[in-house]
């Protein structure tokens, strides 16, 4: 990775960190409504709606640590770097996705072995049944 790419992708990264700090820093909406129209239904969906937003933040708040640890590294030099094979990440991933940690073989890698252990527990059953 060469001087400019590195500061290209500095630069989206700050912009990623910019755009979920301002979603993160958005109220979530409060349970209970003071509304007398709001009967029984509409606090069970208010309250779907509340933890679906949390469920979001969280998301966003790993995401936020993510971006930080990624730009650490940019300054460390230590950025691009495959953190299971020390491999460098190709450039044209790092633009799709810049907090990424692994490279393309090791993310597959992990996928697959991901979905190996999915199809394990899906089938779990119905294997043991045939055998
Ligand atoms: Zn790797």
């Amino acid at each position: 990775m060469n001087k400019n790419d590195r500061e290209k992708l500095k630069k989206v990264l700050m912009g990623q960190l910019k755009e979920l700090q301002t979603d993160f820093n958005k109220e979530v909406p409060s349970l209970g409504t003071n509304s007398p129209l709001a009967d029984i239904n509409d606090q069970a969906s208010l309250e779907s709606e509340r933890s679906f937003e949390l469920r979001i933040k969280d998301r966003e708040r790993k995401l936020i640590s993510k971006v930080y640890e990624a730009l650490k590294k940019i300054d460390e030099g230590t950025y691009g770097i495959c953190e299971s094979c020390g491999e460098a990440i190709s450039v044209k991933r790092l633009m799709a996705r810049p907090v990424t940690t692994l490279c393309i073989n090791c993310k597959s890698e992990m996928e697959a072995e991901e979905r190996r252990e999915e199809t394990i527990l899906q089938t779990g059953g119905a294997a043991n049944q045939m055998t």
